[in-house]
């Protein structure tokens, strides 16, 4: 039996990982689950799949979540703290499902522990990948990607010499905004912006889809992760969601990864590496699906992508900063605060506010992370009211 534990087990991704470790009952022990605010479904969670121990990240709703596992021999815990001492339970796998830079920590602390990460949580490779990268190589742990275009990357290079990998294209459906006009891209509200064309997922990566910063995180989670040249990563638009990732050989081969829009294919392939197992996913039938289109993103349109591009340049604590703020960035257009477009202009004076941030390629420890994140933060605050009307 592998012993498992699911960061984020109330979101999208701890959802479906849940689904499939429950369909395979005598292969797994559940040893961790942890949630935030969701603390009935959480300890719903805990006593379907008989986990050791449940964390709240809230330390105000231990209460809560006590009474909600009251009789059932489950451990209740609360709490930041909480979540990294579930990091440190002896675990096989871990999937890193939380959102946000808040994944990174605990992430960090299962790689110290030796335990194979499957990394949902692309904040942490932003923030802090050559740290991330580091920490697996000082403990032997191994990373597996979860993002489906980087786990479509991964797939491709299996047998593969990476001195011979050209370039690497991720693909982009383009999001819910794919075919506005421009003109009406700063009137897009939270609600519109949250309905994802192919893809269901949670609704801050949806809001990042429409725009483009989810592609702006993963271009830099794949410098990080594959350790490429950003001058190599592209990136192209494929309104349907099927071909994930494709990587180019030095003889002019392509190798592409194609799927159905579904979760459970990456987060299945991490879960049984290094073997492959069936799964209960749709099969595609290329022959009814016909034609898959593709076109190349006008940067111009999407500044996300062009900020990545500065962030994969400058490296150091850029990304840190880069995310914080997109997260702030974020939680103001949910708040109506700004409009859908100010959410990079805002991001980018942050960055230009930071640069001295950059640090070249000093490697920053966890420490300077969180400070630069808490900064970018506070910045991105303080910013607000100086942004275009
Ligand atoms: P979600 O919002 O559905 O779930 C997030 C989970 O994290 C929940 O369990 C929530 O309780 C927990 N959480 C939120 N804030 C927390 C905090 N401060 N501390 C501890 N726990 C906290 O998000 P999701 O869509 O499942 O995405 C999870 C991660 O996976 C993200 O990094 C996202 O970019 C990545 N990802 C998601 C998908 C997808 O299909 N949903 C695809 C690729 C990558
Ligand atoms: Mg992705």
């Amino acid at each position: 039996m592998r012993r498992v534990t699911v960061f984020g087990s109330t979101g999208s991704i701890g959802c479906s990982t849940l689904d499939l470790i429950a369909r395979r009952p005598d292969a797994f022990r559940v040893v961790a689950l942890t949630g935030g605010t969701n603390v009935a479904r959480l300890a719903a969670q805990a006593r379907a799949v008989g986990a050791e121990i449940a964390v709240t990240a809230h330390a105000d709703r231990l209460d809560e979540l006590r009474a909600a596992l009251a009789g059932s021999g489950i451990e209740a815990a609360a709490g930041p703290a909480a979540l990294v001492e579930a990091a440190r339970r002896p675990a096989d796998w871990i999937m890193s499902g939380i959102v946000g830079a808040a994944g990174l920590e605990p992430g960090l602390v299962a790689l110290e522990q030796g335990t194979t990460l499957a990394l949902a949580n692309k904040e942490s490779l932003v923030c802090a990948g050559p740290l991330l990268m580091e920490t697996a190589r000082a403990h032997g742990a191994r990373v597996l990607p979860v993002d489906s275009e980087h786990s479509a990357v991964f797939q491709a290079l299996i047998g593969e010499d990476s001195a011979a990998v050209e370039r690497i294209v991720i693909t982009a459906s383009g999001g819910a905004f794919r075919d506005w006009p421009p003109e009406r891209l700063a009137q897009a509200t939270p609600e519109e912006a949250a309905t994802h064309p192919n893809w269901d997922m949670g609704q801050r990566i949806t809001i990042d889809s429409a725009s483009l910063f989810n592609k702006a995180l993963e271009l830099i989670e794949t410098k990080e992760f594959f350790g490429i040249d950003p001058d190599r990563i592209e990136v192209l638009i494929h309104p349907e969601s099927l071909v994930h990732a494709l990587v180019g050989f030095a003889d002019g081969a392509l190798m592409a990864h194609i799927g159905p829009p579904d979760m459970r294919h990456a987060i299945g392939f991490a879960l049984n590496w290094p073997e492959r197992r069936d799964l209960p996913v749709e099969r595609l039938d290329l022959a009814r699906i016909g034609q898959l289109t593709f076109a190349a993103p006008d940067e111009a349109r999407h500044p996300a992508l062009r900020l990545a591009r500065d962030v994969m340049r400058d490296g150091g604590l850029s990304g840190a900063v880069f995310n914080a703020a997109k997260e702030r960035a974020l939680d103001h257009f949910l708040g109506r605060r700004i409009g859908f477009l100010q959410m990079a202009e805002l991001v980018e004076r942050v960055l230009d506010k930071m640069s001295s941030d950059r640090l070249g390629n000093r490697v920053p420890t966890l420490d300077m992370v969180r400070d630069a994140d808490a900064r970018a933060r506070a910045l991105a605050d303080e910013t607000l009211g100086a942004l275009t009307a």
